[in-house]
């Protein structure tokens, strides 16, 4: 898998950039790198494509939330193994839809900026996306899970296929623009004249106009209706990430591109387990009995109930190691572990009789504390940890 580049070194910003300086920067590159500008220079589209992207992230302040918190993976991009989510795979038609954004809607460029590949010149619609938080527990985000969902969306008429005629009738040609979908008009600027295109007015840009309209959808070519998806959930997501799915999202009216679906994960505390990025942590309570002499203990991990033996002599503060019984890692670099963090507890609270039994002990060689014989201190066991 080709290492994804950060978005800010593509637009050549630093992290801290503002809004208008991101826009500024992605404006210099898309009219430096624009394929129709560079037809003898094959890696300018791929160049242009990057730049879109990492736009349509940086412009967005949530998605660059995201991207900043998560890199990649917090915006659709963690790549093979997500299943089903769209990772990067930016289409001509996403950038071209952006240009609304940087260049205005009827920009000067407009020729220039036209639908590469000679189309037309219309804009392909696309429909809203649709965004629904989904609560996982901590088995689920460990290892992933499939889940089948209801989600309300507009779907595509099957009346009509989605054009919103009658029984899918054929469409007529726009008279006001000749079937263009645009009026174009010569304005002067400062800069002399140019040719502003804009959207038609009559046909809203379709180009087309229906005769007689669909019964089943009313001529809006598509319908509001429970769909049942399945969402296949990498193991190692987030609280608040973010997961698209493209094209279940809305169908737009009268046919085009459906949006996306975007999923927010939420993730359920568990009673027991904590979450330490991909490890999972137990805290564990022995007396210090138990901790003297050694014991089994059953404790929970996230497959089930595991057994792990307490060696006689252990310290509080040990950390056990219970490797692979951890989280999956999102980006596919194997497993996390569990760590059981041991702690003795001390009693508050004794009978006269556990006392003078415990009073008797007090002097005794064996209980006196020799840290650094058997033990190592506390530096020296995170150094182990962290080797
Ligand atoms: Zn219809
Ligand atoms: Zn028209």
């Amino acid at each position: 898998m080709a290492k994804k580049r950060d978005y800010y070194e593509i637009l050549g910003v630093d992290r801290g950039a503002a809004a208008d300086e991101i826009k500024k920067a992605y404006r210099k590159l898309a009219i430096k790198f624009h394929p129709d500008k560079n037809p003898d220079d094959p890696t300018a589209e791929d160049k242009f494509k990057e730049a879109a992207e990492a736009y349509s992230v940086l412009s967005d302040d949530s998605k660059r939330q995201r991207y900043d918190q998560f890199g990649h993976a917090g915006v659709g991009g963690a790549g093979a193994g997500a299943g089903g989510f769209s990772g990067g795979g930016f289409s001509m038609d996403d950038i071209f839809s952006q240009f609304g954004d940087i260049f205005g809607d009827s920009s000067p460029f407009g020729d220039i900026f036209g639908r590469a590949g000679g189309g037309n010149g219309r804009r392909v619609r696309r429909g809203s996306d649709l965004r629904i938080k989904l609560k996982l527990n901590l088995e689920e985000v460990a290892n992933g899970v499939e889940k089948k969902i209801k989600v309300k969306r507009h779907v595509t008429c099957n009346t009509c296929g989605g054009n919103g005629a009658k029984h899918g009738t054929a469409l007529t040609n726009c008279n006001s623009c000749n079937g263009t979908g645009q009026v174009r008009k010569v304005v002067s600027t400062m800069l002399g004249q140019m040719v502003s295109t804009s959207t038609c007015p009559t046909c809203n840009g379709d180009g087309k106009i229906i005769s007689e309209r669909c019964d089943s959808c009313a001529g809006e070519g598509r319908l509001l209706q429970d769909d049942l998806i399945t969402l296949n959930i990498p193991g190692g997501v987030a609280e608040g990430m973010q997961l698209s799915m493209s094209g279940k999202g809305n169908v737009p009216s009268r046919g085009g591109v459906a949006g996306d679906l975007l999923i927010v994960i939420e993730e359920e505390e568990d009673a027991q387990l904590k979450r330490d990025g991909n490890n999972i942590v137990f805290d564990m309570h022995l007396s210090f009995i138990d901790a003297t002499l050694g014991t089994s203990v059953e404790i929970p991990t996230i497959d089930g109930k595991a057994r792990i033996t307490v060696e006689s002599g252990t310290q509080a503060g040990k950390i056990l190691r219970l490797k692979g019984k951890g989280i999956k890692d999102i980006n596919g670099y194997g497993k996390g572990d569990q760590l059981v963090h041991i702690n003795v507890w001390t009693p508050q609270q004794l009978s006269s009789d556990e006392r003078e039994t415990l009073e008797s002990l007090r002097h005794s060689p064996n209980f006196q504390p020799k840290p650094g014989k058997n033990e190592k201190g506390f530096f020296d066991k995170m150094k182990d940890f962290f080797h």
